[in-house]
């Protein structure tokens, strides 16, 4: 959890990082491109509770559809720009919903007030359950960049990546019997800022459902939030985002050591404002796998240019079977 200071301190250093930079308003929502740190992983962050024989006891290495999910992927973008309150992002609604068919599935609807007006914000939550008490949640958003609405920004990295990496989850978890931990899968909704990212221009949906499952005790049952965004690029390197819990941030590094994916994460360390924040100041442990260095120097984020042809099936395959190894390796930890 970190202290509220800490939240202003970032908040004020992204404010003086866009002033410096003379950027565009929205280049600067997510991001807050401090000093970046050598790697990594530090040797506290090494978790010490597994040892090997539960590491043995793994089984084989979890599979993952990718090129279903590419294909996911194609057929979001194809809809175009998807920002709350459009026609595109009814669409999709319906075909998350269409996906989702036979599945528990709940939504967290309701109105946002946001500096351009009121906007419908709906949540989707599809529930996977487990034998063992306890929620992992996994998320992502699946609403895109509302400034660029009349650009032609597809968001096919931000916003269609995460949306199509939870259906393939759902396709994963669906029909099977669960030993573990329930698994709730949630598509966020309003996680971009309508003019300028800011504390209230953003995060509109998971403000309000971490609030909601605050007030009706869902909270302190979540073993872990894992957060998804911007997770296709070709050139893959998820972020060691300072604001994510170090104990989980650990044990995504052993998921992705023991599939010998380790390279491709927490290369760089940044603090990063994303969905994960209203859990994260609520105390629930938390873990942001985004990849922030979109095309050289993230040219590529928040542009037109976010298009699938700069996604790879690899990328979504590793951090897909590494959010799958996560879960299993949570299950023999706690
Ligand atoms: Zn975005």
């Amino acid at each position: 959890m970190i202290p509220p200071n800490v939240e202003s301190e970032v908040r004020l250093s992204a404010l003086v990082v866009c002033l410096f930079l003379g950027l565009a308003s929205f280049a600067c929502s997510k991001q807050k491109p401090a000093e970046t740190t050598q790697p990594v992983v530090s040797s506290t962050l090494v978790p010490t509770s597994l040892d090997g024989k539960a590491l043995a006891d793994l089984g084989p290495a979890p599979s993952f559809n990718a090129a279903r999910t590419m294909q996911y992927v194609k057929e979001i973008a194809g809809f175009g720009p998807r920002p709350i309150g459009s026609e595109n992002h009814k669409k999709l609604e319906d075909y998350i919903h269409a996906h989702l068919k036979g599945d528990t599935v709940e939504e967290d609807a309701f109105t946002a007030d946001t500096p351009e007006g009121k906007f419908p914000v709906r949540n989707i939550i599809a529930k996977f359950p487990g034998t063992r008490e306890g929620i992992i949640v996994i998320a992502g958003h699946y609403d895109t960049n509302y400034p660029l609405r009349n650009t032609g920004y597809v968001g096919a990295n931000d916003g269609g990546s995460s949306t199509a990496i939870l259906l393939e989850f759902a396709n994963q978890l669906r029909g099977a019997k669960r030993d573990g931990y329930s698994i709730w899968l949630v598509w966020t909704d309003g996680e971009e800022a309508v003019k300028e990212w800011t504390a209230t221009d953003s995060l509109y949906g998971t403000r309000h459902l971490a609030e909601k499952w605050q007030q009706d005790g869902t909270l302190k049952k979540i073993k872990a939030f894992l957060l998804e965004d911007m997770i296709g690029d070709a050139d893959l390197n998820i972020e060691q985002d300072s604001n994510s819990t170090a104990w989980l941030q650990s044990v995504v590094y052993q998921a992705a050591t023991i599939l010998g994916y380790q390279s491709h994460f927490f290369g760089r360390t940044i603090p990063i404002e994303d969905d994960h924040l209203p859990f994260v100041q609520r105390g629930v442990p938390c873990v942001d796998l985004i990849d922030l260095n979109y095309g050289y120097n993230n040219v590529f984020h928040h542009t037109p240019q976010d298009t699938v042809d700069k996604l790879s099936p690899k990328s979504l395959e590793i951090v897909g079977t590494v959010t799958l190894e996560t879960i299993r390796l949570l299950e023999k930890i706690k």
